[in-house]
């Protein structure tokens, strides 16, 4: 590993924090080294792609650590691999977890479907409020953990007031930061102890990785790394490789997607047939102060409903340019109706108390030409709404 870049610019982590070096050839990129057998030259260092040691690795891990001005860093095989190694990693039988409801489905999943057979008990806190959090903990309370801006109406949540509650009651914080990327949000600067990504989205951003990342202490990442050895969700080096390339334009195609959003937000709240619009970046956002006071960039994600009397799954079929998609973050635009995919399992009723109308449409902008994304959004809304004119 080369010199430090950890107090460079974003541009700069992105493009160089953490590459190898390439004495033999003076290659311009990391060699990929794909040995899965190395010498065991001293007792100290035993490489080993299930050990997260090996050059790739390593070198991916320093990236990540800088992106998040963390001390170290970790990758892994996916999102729920670091969410759930992190977790497990901090929790045992007898403790008690408090997690927001607004949460990733995968990681409401593990808790729902997993914590019981392990003893962990939890409690998830409606809305943004740090005192409904607070009224939450108990005494066997150890881990607090909020992803903000949150799936999929984009609530956002005091990371500052979130990690100095943490730190009064002496718990570990974990924030899922996904939504924002390290781009527009560091929580470590804010307090936070643990940092979590599904770097299948905004880092790999071509929608062709799945991944996963933790960044936060030196001391914390030899915890997790005492579970994830024997756990075993670490990531192949040919995607550790492809996942530097790809974080290497995170800074501007994120700059990008935050622009396009904005853009996108502001065009969907005046168009004809939208109903509400959820987007931090806009004023009328209840989360507005906050997220500009946390955020560099609101980011490339918002979500719309459209008027009752249209039909939102006609309107998705009628997207020519944007894709309906399960996932998001990528260069290309995608759209989701959360009550037929990633909140279905909710069922109607909780989707209801949880404020997700069964008509709302989350919008993954990429980095497309607005004028394009207003034009296929317009035709779009056009065909809807002729679909509604009954002929006599
Ligand atoms: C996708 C996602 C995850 C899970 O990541 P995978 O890479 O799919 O395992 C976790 N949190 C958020 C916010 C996500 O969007």
């Amino acid at each position: 590993m080369e010199k430090d870049l950890s107090k460079s610019g974003l541009n700069t982590i992105c493009t160089h924090s953490g590459e190898l070096a390439d004495p033999q050839f003076k290659g311009a990129v990391s060699p990929l080294y794909m040995a899965s057998s190395y010498a065991y030259e001293d007792v100290a260092i035993k490489r080993y792609p299930r050990y997260f040691n090996t050059p790739n690795q390593e070198a991916l891990s320093k990236k990540i650590a800088d992106l998040e001005h963390a001390e170290a860093g970790m990758i892994f095989g996916s999102g729920m691999a670091a969410i759930s190694t992190t977790l497990m990693a901090f929790l045992r039988a007898g403790d008690h977890i408090v997690l927001q409801s607004a949460l990733y489905g995968g990681t409401y999943n593990l808790v729902i479907e997993e914590f019981e057979k392990y003893g962990i008990d939890y409690t998830f806190v409606d809305g943004t409020e740090v005192a409904a959090f607070e009224a939450a903990l108990t005494p066997k309370t150890k881990v607090l953990y909020i992803e903000t801006p949150s799936n999929p109406l984009l609530s956002i949540f005091d990371v500052a007031a979130f990690a100095q509650l943490a730190k009064s009651k002496g718990l570990v914080s974990m924030i899922d930061n996904t939504f924002a990327s390290p781009v527009n949000q560091n929580p470590i600067d804010l307090g936070f102890d643990i940092v979590l990504h599904s770097a299948t989205k905004y880092m790999g951003g071509h929608s062709d990785i799945c991944a996963g990342a933790v960044a936060t202490s030196k001391k914390h990442i030899d915890h997790i790394f005492q579970l994830a050895k024997n756990f075993g969700g670490s990531l192949s080096d040919y995607t550790v490789w492809l996942l530097e390339r790809s974080i290497k334009t995170m800074g501007l195609r994120v700059a990008a997607q935050n622009q396009g959003a904005l853009a996108m937000a502001r065009y969907l709240k005046q168009l004809e047939g939208i109903g509400q619009v959820y987007y931090p970046g806009l004023e009328s956002h209840p989360g507005h102060d906050i997220a500009k006071k946390q955020m560099k960039g609101f980011g490339g994600m918002l979500s719309f409903e459209l008027e009752p009397h249209l039909n939102a799954s006609a309107f998705v079929g009628h997207l020519n340019l944007i894709k309906a998609s399960m996932s998001l973050a990528g260069v290309e635009s995608t759209v989701l109706m959360p009550a037929q995919t990633s909140h279905f399992l909710l069922g109607e009723a909780e989707r209801k108390r949880q404020g997700i109308a069964e008509n709302l449409i989350r919008f993954s902008v990429g980095i497309e030409e607005v004028e394009d994304l207003q034009q296929d959004i317009q035709q779009a809304m056009k065909k809807t709404m002729a679909d509604n004119i009954v002929t006599i």
